[in-house]
């Protein structure tokens, strides 16, 4: 990477050049906080999540996955604290009128104009209410979930039936969530709307400190090994005692390397018996767990990994961001690891015409039926290969007038530029071997 310092104008600008992700309602001027992902943004997203879904329910036994609603009995809410305690307390600056969260002050300065003259503190629900029902009687207000993990622990008691799963156990989802946030600013870091990826794993309580640290340790290294993230870019932050949420008896903050500073990308915590407990007491149901082989009755512990979507494709992005020069000639690269690459394999035939493409389509279809490929026939070779880079691809395949000829093809690798030319028939095999 050059000297110069990656900023999220760099990414942001790159990421809707090339289809990544694009302001909300953009044509009306734009919604704050709100983005759509475009078709390369979206395969990178799928790739994110289908890859914390391998990792946290496929590949274990003790884990299942589940899909809980958006919208929920609005005493969930009541139960879970959030209608009582989930808001921020925001100030008005007296000098330029702008309104910030009290917790961002900048040693107590407002970190627009440095003005140090604020309103009294005023409380400001982060939840979206909405109604349900048609009609004046029976209309009932209902909130968008902040948190897809409430959705886990109301149905806790059905999944373990029906998976037989015996504590210990998890569950997982990954699902959209809303928080009408203050601050709008850091792109898809804080959006309005965003994806989380939770994990609900439930403990006996005197298991819980194990499996605690058992996900710190599983969850650092999927960043690491699974995702490609530079070591040097990852922290672990524990909370101190004084700052741990209401529910929680210890919580660490995985946290990356941003442009704007280390910031929060997933959060582990030990919520104890908290939320189960709270649902039993509001919804009057039994969330007792029976041990069958010991006859032990409790409420389990739970451990909670709970990571935001937006947020990992952004670490991923601003990871692979790289700048260098290829024969004078500067070119922007995402060395994306190969698994959340969102096109893997781009097939050039040389010319439009020539019978270069009775080649490169069969092949191109033959790729496409294992990955994400694209066709690009127009334009010089090397702003072909640009493009790709930009948004990360392995490997360039280019049909030139000597494939007619000796029935091979180049290959073009994205990192070290090498290519190597290979028969036809060997290309499938040979991209199998290196995007496993
Ligand atoms: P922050 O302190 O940054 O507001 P948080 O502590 O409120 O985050 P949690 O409630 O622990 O976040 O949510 C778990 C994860 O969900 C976060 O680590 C983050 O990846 C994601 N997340 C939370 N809020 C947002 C948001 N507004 N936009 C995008 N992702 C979010």
């Amino acid at each position: 990477m050059s000297e110069k310092k990656l900023t999220l104008d760099t990414i942001s600008s790159l990421a809707k050049r090339r289809g990544f992700i694009f302001q909300s309602s953009e044509i009306y001027g734009g919604l704050a906080s709100c983005w759509d992902f475009g078709p390369i943004g979206v395969e990178l997203k799928n790739n994110v999540k289908n890859l914390w879904w391998k990792h946290v329910v496929r590949m274990r036994d003790d884990v299942v996955g589940m899909d809980s609603s958006i919208l929920m009995h609005p005493d969930v809410w009541v139960a879970s604290g959030h209608v009582g305690a989930f808001h921020d307390m925001l100030v008005d600056c007296l000098g330029c009128k702008t309104r910030v969260r009290e917790d961002h002050l900048v040693n107590g300065k407002c970190p627009r104009c440095g003005g140090s003259e604020f309103t009294e503190p005023q409380k400001f629900q982060l939840m979206f209410k909405t109604q349900a029902g048609s009609t004046e009687t029976g209309k009932m207000d209902v909130w968008l979930r902040p948190e897809t993990c409430q959705g886990i622990f109301v149905d806790f008691k059905a999944v373990q039936t029906v998976s037989r799963q015996k504590v210990p156990f998890g569950i997982a989802q990954i699902g959209k969530s809303f928080r009408n946030e203050v601050t709008t600013k850091s792109f898809i870091f804080r959006s309005r709307e965003f994806e989380q990826m939770e994990m609900e794993f439930f403990v006996h309580p005197d298991k819980a400190d194990e499996w605690y640290e058992h996900w710190r340790e599983a969850r650092w290294n999927f960043y690491i090994d699974a995702m490609g993230i530079k070591k040097e870019n990852l922290k672990l932050e524990p909370h101190k005692p004084e700052n741990l949420a209401h529910y929680a008896k210890a919580a660490v903050d995985i946290e990356y390397n941003f442009p704007m500073g280390w910031q929060e990308i997933e959060g582990i915590h030990n919520r104890t018996d908290f939320d189960l407990k709270q649902h039993q007491e509001h919804s009057g149901k039994s969330l007792i767990y029976h041990n069958q082989e010991t006859g032990e009755k409790y409420i389990p512990w739970v451990i909670e990994t709970s990571a935001g979507v937006e947020r990992s494709v952004l670490t991923a992005m601003c990871d692979a961001y790289d700048e260098d020069e290829i024969g004078g000639e500067k070119r922007t690269i995402l060395k994306f690891n190969s698994n959340i690459a969102p096109v893997k394999v781009a097939v050039f035939p040389l010319q439009k015409k020539g019978g270069l493409e009775e080649i490169a389509m069969p092949l191109y279809r033959t790729l496409m039926e294992k990955w994400f490929c694209q066709y690009d026939e127009a334009g010089n070779i090397g702003r072909r290969y640009r493009r790709q880079d930009e948004i990360g691809t392995p490997y360039c395949v280019t049909i030139d007038f000597d494939t007619i000829e000796d029935k091979a093809v180049t290959i073009r690798e994205r990192d070290t530029t090498e290519q190597v030319r290979i028969g036809l028939d060997k290309v499938k095999d040979w991209l199998v071997e290196r995007l496993k």
